[in-house]
C-alpha cells in the first residue's frame, strides 16, 4: 500500500470562476484506504512534528476501525481546531515531513485524514470544567488567542477575547479565502469556544477603545496578547501611490471579510483585467486567486528568486498554475507608472539573476542591469509579508519589543516584560503559520495558569 490517496478537487477551468471549496476531502472510503497506509510506529516521529502533540497514530487507528467520533475525541485533546488546521497546516513542513513512510513513498496524508475527521464525526467532545472565577483577558482571535482561550476554559478561568473586527477568526476570516478554508467551517469552530463558555467581544481595539488598565479594573488578573501581524509592508518605489495598488492584506480583507466577490456585496473593490501580484508566500498565492476569481484575465505573480525558494506551500502553487496564474520569476518591480488619472497603467520590472547564498540560506537575488521592461497592469498587489501593528506597544507601558516591532518573550513560558501579561502568535514571531499561533497559545495558556496558581 504505498500509493497516498489523491484528493478530488473541482475542476480548475471552473473553480477559477468562483470561490467555492477547492478541495473536496475524503470519501468514507478514501479516508479508510489511506488509514490504512499508517504503520501505527511506536516512536511515532510524526507526533514529534506537530506544534500542538496530536496523537496521530491514535487518531488514525480509530479511522481504520472506521470509530469517526472516537478518532475526532483523541484529536481534540490536543486541538480545537482541526476542521482548519485539516486545511491549511504546511503538513509536508511538520507531521508528515517525519512520517517514516515517507522515506519510500509519500508520507500518510495525515492533513487530509484530520479534516475528514473534523468533517465527518457526529459527536461533541464534553470537558469536565470546573469554574475557578479567575478572569483572564485574551486579546485577538486569530489561532493564537482562541488555542489560549480554549486550554484557560478548560481549566476552568473565566475568559473574554477581545476583538479588533466585528468577526472572530483573524486571518482566518479576513485573510484566507472562502475557497481554502470556508468561513462556516471556521465559525463552527468558534462556536466550540462558545459553548465552554468563553466570550468573544468584537469590535474592541485594546488600545484605544479599552486599555491595559481599564482591563485591569474590569477584574483581569492575567493578559494574553495575540494580536497578530497585521500591518503591510510596502517596496518603497515610485508610484505605490497610484490608484489600484492595494497590500495583499486591505485587498483580501475586503473580498473575504467584507465579501466584495459576493454579487450584492456593497463593498467597493477594482475588478481590472491584468493584475500583478508581488510577492511568492501563501498570502501572494491567495491574492492572485482571489484576483482571477474576480474576472482577471491575466495573473502576474512577481517573485525575485526562482521557482525552488518560493516560499509557499507546493500545493497551493500548484493549484495556483492550474488555475491559469502566471509566474514571473527572477523579476523585481522597480516602479509603478500611472495614467493621466492617477490609475496604474503599467508595472516596471528588472530581471533579477542569482548569486551567492545570504545569511536566510537562500541565493540572493541580483538585478541584471539594463533589462528592465514594462508589464501592463492595472492593478498591482503588494505580498510582501506583515509586521505587528505598534497600536498595543505604543499604548502600554514597559512593554518589550524587538526593533521590528514583535513583542518580547521568555521563550519557554511565552511571559512578556510586564508581569502577568503573556504573548503568542504572529504578534511575537511575525507572519508564521496557523499550527506555530496554536502552538504558543496552548503553551501561553499552561504559563498564565502556573502564574495565576501561584498568585491566588
Ligand atoms: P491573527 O490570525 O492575525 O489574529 C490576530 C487577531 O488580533 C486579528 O483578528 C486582529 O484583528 C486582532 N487584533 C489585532 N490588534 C488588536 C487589538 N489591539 N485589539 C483587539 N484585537 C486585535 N498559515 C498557515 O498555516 N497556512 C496557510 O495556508 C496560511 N495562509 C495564509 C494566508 C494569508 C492571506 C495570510 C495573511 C496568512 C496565512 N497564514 C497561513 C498565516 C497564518 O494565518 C497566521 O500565521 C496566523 O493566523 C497567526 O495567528 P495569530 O492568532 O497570531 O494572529
Ligand atoms: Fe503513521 Fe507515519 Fe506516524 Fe508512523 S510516522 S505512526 S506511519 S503517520
Amino acid at each position: 500500500m504505498n500509493n497516498r490517496v489523491e484528493m478530488r478537487t473541482i475542476d480548475p477551468n471552473i473553480r477559477n470562476k468562483n470561490f467555492e471549496e477547492v478541495a473536496l476531502g475524503y470519501s468514507n472510503e478514501e479516508a479508510l484506504l489511506e488509514a490504512s497506509r499508517c504503520l501505527n510506529c511506536k516512536a511515532k516521529p510524526c507526533v514529534k512534528g506537530c506544534p500542538v502533540n496530536i496523537d496521530i497514530p491514535g487518531f488514525i487507528s480509530k479511522i481504520k476501525e472506521n470509530n469517526i467520533n472516537e478518532a475526532y475525541n483523541i484529536i481534540s485533546k490536543s486541538s480545537l481546531l482541526p476542521a482548519i488546521c485539516g486545511r491549511v497546516c504546511p503538513q509536508e513542513n511538520q507531521c508528515e515531513k517525519y512520517c517514516v513512510r515517507g522515506v519510500k513513498s509519500l508520507p500518510v496524508a495525515i492533513g487530509r485524514l484530520e479534516r475528514y475527521v473534523a468533517d465527518n464525526n457526529t459527536c461533541t467532545t464534553k470537558f469536565d470544567i470546573i469554574k475557578n472565577n479567575i478572569k483572564v483577558a485574551v486579546i485577538g482571535s486569530g489561532p493564537a488567542g482562541l488555542s489560549c482561550a480554549s486550554e484557560l476554559a478548560i481549566m476552568g478561568y473565566d475568559v473574554c477575547v477581545f476583538e479588533a473586527l466585528h468577526v472572530a477568526g483573524g486571518v482566518l476570516v479576513y485573510g484566507i479565502p472562502e475557497f481554502r478554508l470556508p468561513k462556516d467551517i471556521v465559525q463552527k469552530e468558534i462556536n466550540k469556544l462558545i459553548a465552554m463558555g468563553v466570550k468573544i467581544q468584537t469590535n474592541t481595539v485594546i488600545g484605544k477603545t479599552l486599555t491595559f488598565d481599564d482591563l485591569y479594573e474590569e477584574g483581569y488578573k492575567a493578559i494574553f496578547i495575540g494580536s497578530g501581524a497585521g500591518l503591510p509592508k510596502f517596496m518603497n518605489i515610485p508610484g505605490e501611490n497610484l490608484k489600484g495598488v492595494y497590500s495583499a492584506n486591505e485587498y483580501l480583507t475586503r473580498i473575504n471579510l467584507m465579501k466584495a466577490y459576493l454579487n450584492d456585496s456593497q463593498t467597493p473593490i477594482m475588478k481590472p483585467k491584468n493584475v500583478a501580484v508581488v510577492g511568492g508566500g501563501n498570502v501572494a498565492m491567495d491574492a492572485a486567486r482571489c484576483a482571477k476569481r474576480m474576472g482577471a484575465d491575466n495573473v502576474y505573480i512577481i517573485y525575485r528568486r526562482s521557482m525552488s525558494e518560493l516560499p509557499a506551500r507546493k500545493e497551493e502553487v500548484e493549484h495556483a498554475i492550474e488555475e491559469g496564474i502566471e509566474f514571473v520569476l527572477l523579476t523585481n518591480p522597480v516602479e509603478i507608472i500611472g495614467d493621466e488619472n492617477k490609475f496604474v497603467d503599467k508595472i516596471r520590472c528588472i530581471k533579477m539573476e542569482l548569486g551567492a547564498p545570504d545569511e536566510s540560506g537562500r541565493r540572493r537575488p541580483i538585478e541584471v542591469p539594463n533589462s528592465e521592461y514594462d508589464i501592463k497592469v492595472e492593478a498591482v498587489i503588494m505580498a510582501l509579508g506583515t509586521s505587528p501593528n505598534p497600536l498595543i506597544k505604543n499604548s502600554t507601558k514597559n512593554l518589550e519589543v524587538q526593533r521590528w516591532g514583535g513583542i518580547v518573550v521568555d521563550e519557554q513560558t511565552f511571559a512578556t516584560s510586564i508581569e502577568g501579561v503573556y504573548a503568542g502568535g504572529d504578534a511575537v514571531t511575525g507572519s508564521a503559520t496557523v499550527i506555530l499561533a496554536m502552538g504558543a497559545g496552548k503553551s501561553a495558556a499552561k504559563s498564565i495558569d502556573d502564574y495565576l496558581k501561584n498568585k491566588f
